[in-house]
């Protein structure tokens, strides 16, 4: 089967102000990241902040422009696309965001804000359009009653909820999430997460679920890439991933889950700064943060290859990853 999403060799650089005054300076924000995801399926995106998995996200979504590579959506190329040859594709592929406060305009109502996809894709009016968003309302678990209420009015989980009723709303084929949860409390973040599970089998929706903790897309994804200073440097799937990482950095972020018992705190983050992306290090970009390090990481850069049945890792010293694992 064809995957319904298929990135290949996707590059996006900026330019920027260097440090101090030193002028302008090109930032290698995703380099060279391949990617595909089949209808149904979730891929979780997790990197430290930083890394280009939101900008990734973006450049699928044709929201900003690569600077090359191939996005196949559907069996529809889409770069090089022109907007008007893009617009009737974007109503199948939406995006959900971290803060959904910011995303919704504060002075539209909850129905009207729900509504407003449908109108703009004429999808729905009348009193269909009234039925249409009190039904979406109720699939993301709110109702009637919420229609003429303001967002400020709603909770940060409950307006996570209008914000994916109004990506539902235009029967999208691809959401991509961006930090979905980040902004709300743990108990908070599983319900949404639970929804978007749920929601997912009613409308056979394929996710790119992108989070900066891994213990977040644990239970929503199907696989997981994980993603460091523009490239994606492990993709496996996921309990392949949390079971026997091969990749340090992985290894790295799967020590700094929080430990759910009692009494215990979040183990300490990951040793060392993240690196300037201005400023990567040579060879493999890992190699000042990695334990197993050795000569060879710091002047060659590791290819992303199948270490076997699919999974991919960036490193020359892949079988050794393990040794650092903390239980
Ligand atoms: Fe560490 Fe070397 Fe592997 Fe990079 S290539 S992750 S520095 S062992």
């Amino acid at each position: 089967m064809k995957p319904l999403l298929e990135v290949s060799s996707l590059s996006k650089s900026f330019q920027v102000k260097g440090p101090l005054g030193t002028g302008r300076k090109q930032l290698l924000a995703v380099d060279q990241v391949s990617l595909h995801l089949h209808q149904g399926e979730t891929l979780g995106l997790v990197g430290e902040s930083g890394c280009g998995k939101s900008t990734t996200g973006k450049l699928i979504l044709r929201l900003i422009e690569p600077d090359s590579g191939s996005i196949r959506f559907d069996g529809s190329e889409l770069s090089g696309m022109s907007q008007r040859q893009l617009r009737p594709l974007r109503r199948e592929m939406q995006m959900v965001f971290q803060d959904p406060f910011s995303s919704l305009n504060p002075r539209l109502k909850v129905g009207e804000l729900i509504a407003e996809p449908l109108q703009i894709h004429r999808l729905a009016k009348g009193a269909q359009l009234r039925s249409e968003t009190i039904r979406l309302l109720k699939t993301v678990g709110l109702g009637e009653e919420h229609l003429d209420r303001l967002p400020h009015e709603f909770s940060g989980g409950q307006r996570q909820r209008i914000g994916i009723a109004r990506a539902l709303a235009v029967k999208p084929k691809l959401i991509v999430a961006d930090e979905p949860v980040s902004a709300l409390d743990l108990s908070i973040q599983a319900q949404v997460i639970n929804l978007m599970r749920d929601i997912q089998q009613e409308f056979e929706l394929t996710y790119l679920f992108i989070a900066h903790d891994l213990a977040v897309v644990q239970h929503i994804s199907n696989r997981v890439a994980v993603m460091y200073l523009g490239r994606i440097v492990e993709l496996a799937a996921t309990d392949t991933i949390y079971r026997a990482p091969r990749h340090p950095y992985t290894e790295a972020l799967l020590n700094a889950v929080p430990v759910p018992k009692p009494g215990k705190t979040r183990r300490p983050p990951l040793a060392g700064e993240i690196p300037s992306p201005l400023e990567p290090p040579s060879g493999c970009h890992f190699h000042p943060r990695c334990p197993y390090a050795k000569q060879v990481c710091r002047e060659q850069r590791p290819e992303l290859v199948d270490i076997g049945s699919g999974h991919l890792s960036a490193c020359h010293f892949h079988a050794e990853v393990g040794r650092f694992r903390r239980s």
